[in-house]
């Protein structure tokens, strides 16, 4: 039921970009061109809320924005190189970046694909209406099935679980009436304060209208400075994806992310280098940098410039990604990587292309 390939991957579907990944060897000058196909931009540092299990709290919530005409020519550079979707989510809430409309609507014109992730709490009628017609999907964090249960989880008012209720049944009666086709979802990051609502949520995401309600499971990353839900077990969470499957409909399903969840439990690395970075995917931080990899912002080794110094052509090509690329071939230790990293079936797969094995011709 998992229809947009959530628990695995969709590298699979651009054959191209692989191949020119793989042909290229190691000629840098061949690999310089290989553009990223996903990129996540945080436009913006500031947040609404404090979730309980946020990993990007170390990032400490500050207040800075993207410089506007900097990230709109970040992102013509980047659709000319061949970047084909971009997420707007990161540090801090994204709805909260005032011309995040326009932007969205800037990325449609010049044929990349947006998604968001939001708590749904910031946003207006209008804004509403811009995200739902131009936006791939919209994802809400969405983290209780109850008011109470919620805002102790995200660490806000109870208002806020009935804005957000309100605000996606907007969406859906926009999408309906106009005929959009932005996916409509929400996720819950699986936890023991919010197991027991579970259900209440899927119900709720159903009566409302959502296309899915995606349940993940916590991720240690490895800086934030919560340790509270480190030594989760999701052994004992395993019973929940048979209860939730009861409330799949026609046009609403439970994306439960078993493969995930058993794979947070093996607490190791199925590949021993990273791929995928810093290739397929990449980051640009509320202050303009540009990461390889989002699991280390912040880090040198990770950044190869800034939009608002330098024209994404020039980063993505230049330098410090070079530095970056035989860094992570020759001097990261992916045992000290989140395990369970946005690139870890992509990094599955890209491994098991680069070691073939036995039979692999009879296709
Ligand atoms: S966290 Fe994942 S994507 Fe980032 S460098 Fe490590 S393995 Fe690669």
């Amino acid at each position: 039921m998992d229809k947009y390939a959530i628990d695995s991957h969709k590298l699979i579907f651009h054959p191209e970009r692989v191949a020119q990944w793989s042909e290229a060897g190691n000629d840098w000058e061949k690999l310089k061109k290989v553009y990223p196909l996903y990129v996540e931009i945080s436009p913006y540092g500031g947040c609404n809320h404090r979730c309980t299990f946020c990993a990007l709290d170390y990032m400490g919530y500050e207040k800075i924005a993207q410089e506007e005409q900097a990230l709109r020519n970040a992102l013509d550079e980047m659709a000319s190189g061949g970047v084909r979707s971009v997420m707007f989510a990161g540090e801090g809430e994204p709805l909260l970046f005032n011309p995040l409309a326009s932007i969205v609507e800037h990325c449609s014109r010049i044929g990349i694909d947006t998604s968001i992730t939001t708590n749904f709490v910031p946003c207006n009628t209008k804004s509403i209406e811009t995200f739902v017609r131009h936006c791939s999907w919209i994802k809400v964090s969405f983290n209780a099935g109850t008011p109470e249960r919620y805002a102790q989880i995200h660490q806000t008012k109870e208002d806020d679980f009935h804005r957000v209720v309100e605000n996606l049944r907007y969406a859906v009666k926009l999408k309906r009436e106009k005929g959009y086709t932005c996916t409509l979802g929400a996720q819950m990051l699986l936890l023991p304060e919010n197991r027991d609502s579970a259900v209440a949520l899927a119900r709720l995401c159903a009566e409302i209208g959502l296309d899915y309600l995606v349940i993940k499971p916590y991720s240690q990353h490895l800086f934030s400075e919560t340790h509270l839900y480190e030594q989760i077990n999701y052994d004992e969470f395993m019973d929940l994806e048979a209860e939730l499957a009861e409330c799949n409909t026609d046009r609403f399903n439970v994306v439960f992310r078993a493969n995930t969840m058993r794979k947070y439990t093996e607490k190791q690395h199925a590949y021993k280098k990273c791929l995928s970075t810093p290739f397929f995917w990449g980051y640009i931080a509320s202050n303009g940098d540009v990461y390889g990899c989002s699991a280390y912002l912040g880090k040198e080794e990770f950044c190869y410039g800034n939009i608002n110094e330098t024209g994404f052509q020039d980063i993505w090509e230049g330098e410090k990604r070079r530095l970056s690329y035989e860094y992570v071939q020759n001097g990261l230790d992916i045992n000290g990587c989140r395990v369970n990293c946005r690139m870890d079936e992509i990094n599955r797969y890209l491994w098991r292309l680069k070691n073939p094995q036995a039979h692999d011709n009879f296709i």
